[in-house]
């Protein structure tokens, strides 16, 4: 159902009037986690004067240690609905625990699945079955073709309506915190009619290579770019090594986003 064989023209996704698919790139931004009120609405400002229509943060966060924030829960996903309602934005969360996937679309525009549930089949089945569009994160040790799989659970319960995004992924490489692989992107678009974008935090792991994977992904034809935003990331809850302050985010835009 995924396969460019069976449909040429691309897929669009229309989230909030960002049209994901279109040809022109989008772009998603947020905190790692939600960790305050205060804390999404300083985001959402910034968004919203920059003339963004999307907003990301994690409510469950799936954390690489059990003693590590695991973030808000539904308080969370409250939280977004509230401020994002406020301030005009669509709202992308990632959601966990497939029995949570139809309540979590009351607070939601776009379900993330996250890199480690890639391969949730359950989850994949429930976000299949939802009325919303899903970003599919490439799991960490996914290879491309079990990536396209991992949508086409999703779209044979139903719901084509998918953003793939490539994340990173392991390899024996160090210096970033995952390999970003960014011939992934324009594979997945010449074998899916998807749209494809790049989160740039979590592949880099980086501060300082954010804007130039970002450019390298738009150069590539990605259709979007996912990256953290957090009002200080010094004190963040999670990713404080990667997410962008609101100066770099200030950077970020005029150097990719509104190139002038
Ligand atoms: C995230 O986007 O919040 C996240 C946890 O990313 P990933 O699943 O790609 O690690
Ligand atoms: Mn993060």
């Amino acid at each position: 159902l995924v396969s460019r064989k069976r449909k040429t023209e691309n897929t669009i996704i229309d989230v909030n009037g960002a049209k994901f698919g279109n040809g022109e790139p989008h772009y998603i931004f947020g905190p790692c986690a939600v960790e305050s009120y205060d804390q999404v609405a300083q985001v959402a400002e910034q968004i919203k004067n920059k003339g963004l229509k999307i907003i990301r943060g994690g409510a469950f966060k799936p954390r690489t240690s059990p003693y590590d924030f695991q973030g808000l829960g539904f308080d969370g996903l409250k939280i977004l609905k509230e401020i994002a309602d406020e301030y005009g934005l669509a709202v992308v969360s990632e959601i966990v625990n497939p029995s949570d996937v139809e309540k979590a679309a009351e607070y939601l525009d776009v379900i993330q699945i996250g890199a480690r549930n890639m391969q949730n089949f359950e989850l994949l089945k429930a976000a299949g079955e939802v009325n919303k569009p899903i970003v599919l994160k490439r799991g960490m040790s996914a290879t491309v073709s079990d990536f396209i799989n991992a949508a086409e659970y999703i779209h044979s319960r139903g719901n084509g309506e998918i953003i793939l995004c490539e994340r990173g992924i392991r390899t024996y490489e160090t210096s970033t915190r995952n390999t970003l692989d960014i011939t992934a992107v324009p594979i997945l678009k010449q074998e899916t009619h998807l749209p494809v974008i790049v989160d740039v935090t979590h592949s880099t792991g980086r501060r300082d290579l954010l804007i130039p994977a970002a450019k390298a992904a738009l150069a590539i034809g990605a259709d979007g770019v996912m990256a953290e935003v957090h009002p200080d990331p010094a004190v963040a809850l999670s990713d404080a090594q990667q997410q962008m302050d609101f100066d770099q985010f200030d950077q970020f835009y005029s150097e990719v986003v509104n190139k002038k």
